[in-house]
């Protein structure tokens, strides 16, 4: 991996944890280095706090080919979106408060509503639960991986992806603000409009 991405990796990490993205040692940020290989964050860090040699290296299979901590417990949710979209290169889950709450609640993030949020984003669906760490939450997701660029885990938090480090991250970014806005209109107890579907720019997808 070039010295680049693994800094990159490290600096997602930070600004995750600055924005209060990750609450302790939550969250965790890949990429694939080159189509038979990929980098990850470990176990049991703080990921604002991470430093480069701390990252691991496995093959698709979840074999760690490089680094000496564990990878982490989410992997396989990691690993399972690679697999399924190939244009896919990065991934960044987290557990964003006001897109979790949203989450908790049984909602997605769907409805159309912010312009910009539809160009960069697009809409992002609920997985159904699945227990953190198990196979099951990258079946949960499996569906969605070639047609969204995200999406809510029911009771649990959130994931990104996109053809870089940065673009997984920034809508990682932009699916926490859109719930903070929606919450926002809902605690005033207002109710937000909807923008004609039709006309608005049409989500990415890697
Ligand atoms: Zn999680």
């Amino acid at each position: 991996m070039s010295e680049t991405l693994r800094q990159t990796i490290v600096e997602i990490g930070r600004r995750l944890y600055a924005r209060r993205l990750i609450a302790a040692y939550d969250g965790n940020i890949s990429c694939r280095a080159d189509d038979a290989a990929v980098w990850t964050t470990p176990t049991g860090v703080c990921k604002g706090f991470l430093t480069e040699d701390m990252l691991v290296g496995m093959d698709l299979t979840g074999r760690v080919t490089a680094g000496d901590r564990r990878p982490s417990s989410e992997t396989g949710l990691h690993l399972g979106i690679y697999r399924e979209n190939p244009a896919v290169r990065a991934v960044v889950h987290a557990h964003p408060p006001a897109a979790t709450a949203l989450a908790c609640m049984g909602r997605a993030l769907d409805r159309p509503i912010l312009p910009e949020v539809l160009l960069t984003l697009g809409p992002v669906p609920l997985a159904p639960y699945a227990i953190p760490g198990s196979p099951a939450v990258a079946e949960s997701v499996a569906p969605y991986c070639r047609t969204h660029n995200g999406a809510l885990l029911a009771n649990h938090g959130a994931v990104t992806w996109g053809g870089d480090l940065w673009e997984a991250y920034y809508r990682m970014e932009k699916l926490e603000h859109f719930a903070e806005v929606l919450l926002r209109i809902e605690a005033a107890g207002g109710r937000a409009r909807e923008i004609d579907g039709n006309t608005a720019p049409r989500p990415v997808v890697s």
